[in-house]
This record gives C-alpha cells, structure tokens and sequence, in this order.
C-alpha cells in the first residue's frame, strides 16, 4: 500500500482520540499525508493530531487525480461543507478511506476545534445517543396510544379530528429518520435537521398523548 500522493510507504502511527483510546492510522514517510480508513479520521484528539501535523493551508493541490492505495478508485476530493479555507482531503467513493496530505489533518482539527464540531463525536457517544432516542420513541410512542385523546379518536367511527393510527406511524417513521440523520450524519447541516425533525416529532408525540 502506497501514498496516493507521492507513492511513498506509509508507516504506521498510533492517534490518541478524543476520549482516550488509541486510533492507528498511517503516515506517509515521504510526504507525512495521513491516510485513514472509512471514518477513521473522526473523533480524533486535537492535542494528539497536533503532536503529529502542523496546520498549513494548502491551495496548490487544488486538481489532483489521486488513486486509493486501497482498492486503486480514482479519490474524490472531499468537500467538508464548511471547512477552513486551503483544506484540501480526498476520500474514496468505494471503501470510503480518507487521504489528508501533510497539514490538512491538524488544520481540519484546529478549526473544527474551534467550531465545537460535531465531527468530534466519538462513536461511543453516538450509540449512547441513538440508544437514548430510540428508548425515548418507544416509551413516548407507547404513551401516545394509552393515552385519552388517541383512544378517543380511535373508537370513533369516522375519521375525527383527533389523532388516528395513520397519524401516530407516521410520526413514529418521522421520528426515526430524524435519529438517524442526528445520529449518523457528518456534517453539522444534516445533523441540525435530524434534530429539528425530533424536535417537530416530540411536539408532535406530546399533542396525541396530551390531546383533549
Ligand atoms: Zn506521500
Ligand atoms: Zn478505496
């Protein structure tokens, strides 16, 4: 396996991530690019990223056909939405590795710091989270339909102005895309509008259970 950029080996590194536990990842001994796999370069330290890269823009590598040294697809560079200007980072659309050339790595880490990224989220964290979202569905879900105002609705034999079953799954659906947009997205748009669905959804949830 060989450096995308400057065909040089890579050497192995150890990255602390952010809650403690060490991320190998590798290091070309030419170039110092970082290549990661699927998603490796998430939840890192920004204190250990920066032992090993020194931030530094770069503009010059602007129209690289670069290949994955894992599986030779030509990398697409990737477009973090709302990166630090000179960032430049490739990533392969069939394996989903990420290439960041030397410098890259610490000036993503340096500014996403400085946002309070959700990048920084460890997966850890983000089981507890859709672990805690999914329980809060169900519970709220269960209580939906033990409560008055669905019941009502229910019994009554035309379509009422209450909230019927159609209504509660399709909050339920509504709810669940909203967890998985939260929990698995990348980038912080999408995970803003995972959690307005919730949001939408809770009031949604609390109307039927809290209905006349
Ligand atoms: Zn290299
Ligand atoms: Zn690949």
């Amino acid at each position: 396996m060989f450096c995308p950029l400057c065909e040089g080996g890579f050497e192995s590194v150890t990255i602390r991530m952010a809650e403690g536990s060490p991320r190998h990842a590798r290091r070309c001994s030419q170039c110092s690019g970082f290549w990661f796999d699927a998603r490796g370069d998430e939840g890192l330290s920004p204190e250990a990223v920066a032992d090993l890269d020194i931030p530094q823009p770069n503009y010059s590598l602007r129209h690289m056909a670069l290949s994955c040294p894992v599986d030779q697809t030509l990398l697409e560079q990737a477009d973090h939405e709302a990166g630090p200007t000179g960032l430049k980072v490739w990533s392969c659309p069939d394996c989903h590795g990420v290439f960041y050339p030397r410098g890259q790595l610490a000036l993503f880490y340096k500014w996403a710091g400085a946002q309070g990224m959700p990048t920084l989220v460890a997966p850890r964290t983000r089981a507890a989270l859709a672990i805690m979202l999914t329980v809060l569905g169900g519970v709220l879900s269960f209580a939906s339909v033990g409560s008055s105002g669905f019941q009502a609705a229910v019994t009554e034999p035309l379509p009422g102005t209450g909230p019927n079953i159609v209504t509660l799954v399709l909050i339920i659906l509504t709810y669940l895309s909203g967890t998985i947009l939260a929990v698995l997205g990348r980038r912080l748009p999408t995970i803003l509008m995972g959690w307005a669905i919730i949001s939408i959804c809770l009031f949604g949830f609390f109307v039927v259970i809290f209905a006349p």
